[in-house]
């Protein structure tokens, strides 16, 4: 591994694994729209090269949760459909309708200042409708939501595009909720449709339920997770490839003796004499500091277990017996080297969270490196 950034840590994110993966959702899915979410900066990975890139590959639109992160992607140019999936203000839906970002309705609120936006700016706000089937977040409540649609339809001050619901646990696809929560759905759709006011855009899947869960395809599907190469089940996989490498440097290679310990409090302390390597990464570049005496960082291709506290900028790695590491050798946190690979989900499970929070953590301050 070859150092390219200039700072001693840094993201390496791999656009061709983030292109290799949209296709294998467009494959999944035929006749589905992809809405690629790159909400939380593209879960870390750059909400503008990731959404430009996506778009470029086939992605129908992009999913977003903050009506400012849908202005940062039209301020870089990007007039593709944008849909803020998350709630918003009354005065974030004006910037929204002035910027063309559709809104998702998953609020009675909502709707009344989308309604009274379509009055003030004389421009017709177009807007997704969320239901609630059973995540019991946002949505509006199931029983009132044919009832809207109708009302939505007699207004004509604003463009119903989509309707859409969102799975609490689309990682269990055979279980019961999910089947629940899919069938009011299915049911809702039907109602509408028999009154000719279905929109033109129904969603309901995200990464896991696209994969695994194809009577849950409808128009589009909204894929976050696997589009940037994680597996959306823990059990199962999928030929995805991981976009993301969180790499850094050994800054000093060291003697730890027996009894020593090693790092804040001490939590470590060497039950024999081995050699450490100080990798300048901590929890301010988003590797979590519940890893503490449990992550891996891979050193010279092998998995070296981190010592002690992870600092804000610093973490320490034994070295084991025969681990050649220099000042200056390239380290992988996050990602693969040689044969070796510590993904997303595995440093998941040893700090006890999900890889979406993993992914999210880092990228705010190491250098990103597109390949
Ligand atoms: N749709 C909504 C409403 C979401 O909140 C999310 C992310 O949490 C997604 C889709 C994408 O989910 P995933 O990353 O599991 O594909």
């Amino acid at each position: 591994r070859v150092k390219v950034a200039t700072g001693p840590t840094w993201v390496e994110v791999d656009l061709n694994a983030i292109r290799h993966n949209l296709r294998l959702y467009l494959d999944k899915c035929p006749g589905s729209k992809v809405i690629a979410v790159v909400k939380g900066d593209a879960y870390g990975h750059g909400i503008i090269e990731i959404s430009k890139t996506v778009l470029d590959a086939g992605a129908w639109g992009l999913g977003v949760a903050r009506v400012s992160e849908g202005l940062l992607l039209r301020s870089s140019g990007i007039d593709a459909p944008i849909i803020v999936l998350g709630y918003s203000s009354e005065q974030e839906i004006k910037q929204a309708v002035a910027s063309d970002l559709a809104i998702s309705v998953s609020t009675e609120k909502m709707l009344d200042w989308i309604l009274a936006t379509a009055r003030e700016v004389g421009r017709i706000p177009r807007i997704h409708l969320e239901v609630d089937t059973g995540m019991r977040r946002l949505g509006v409540k199931f029983e009132d939501a044919a009832q809207i649609v109708h009302y939505i339809h007699g207004t004509n001050s604003v463009y119903l595009e989509g309707i859409f619901t969102h799975f609490a646990s689309a990682d269990d696809p055979e279980g019961f909720l999910f089947k629940r929560q899919l069938s009011m759905f299915q049911d809702l759709i039907h109602l509408i449709r028999e009154r000719g006011e279905v929109p033109p855009i129904v969603h309901a899947a995200n990464s896991a339920a696209a994969l695994y869960a194809p009577e849950s395809h409808f128009d589009a599907v909204r894929i976050g997770i696997g589009l940037y190469g994680v597996q959306p089940l823990q059990f199962k996989t999928y030929p995805l490839r991981p976009a993301m490498a969180l790499r850094s440097v050994v800054a000093r290679v060291l003697d730890v003796h027996a009894g020593e310990g090693v790092s804040y409090g001490h939590t470590y302390v060497a039950k024999e004499s081995h050699r450490a390597a100080v990798i300048p990464c901590g929890y301010a570049d988003g590797y979590p500091r519940i890893l503490s005496n449990k992550g891996e960082v891979i050193v010279s291709g092998i998995r070296c277990p981190v010592i002690g506290r992870v600092c804000m900028d610093n973490l320490i790695v034994k070295l084991p017996e025969g681990v050649d590491a220099r000042v200056g050798d390239a380290v992988t946190l996050i990602g693969s080297q040689g044969s070796e690979a510590v993904d997303a989900g595995y440093l998941a499970r040893l700090a006890g969270t999900i890889p979406y929070e993993i992914l999210c953590g880092i990228g705010r301050r190491p250098e990103k490196i597109y390949i």
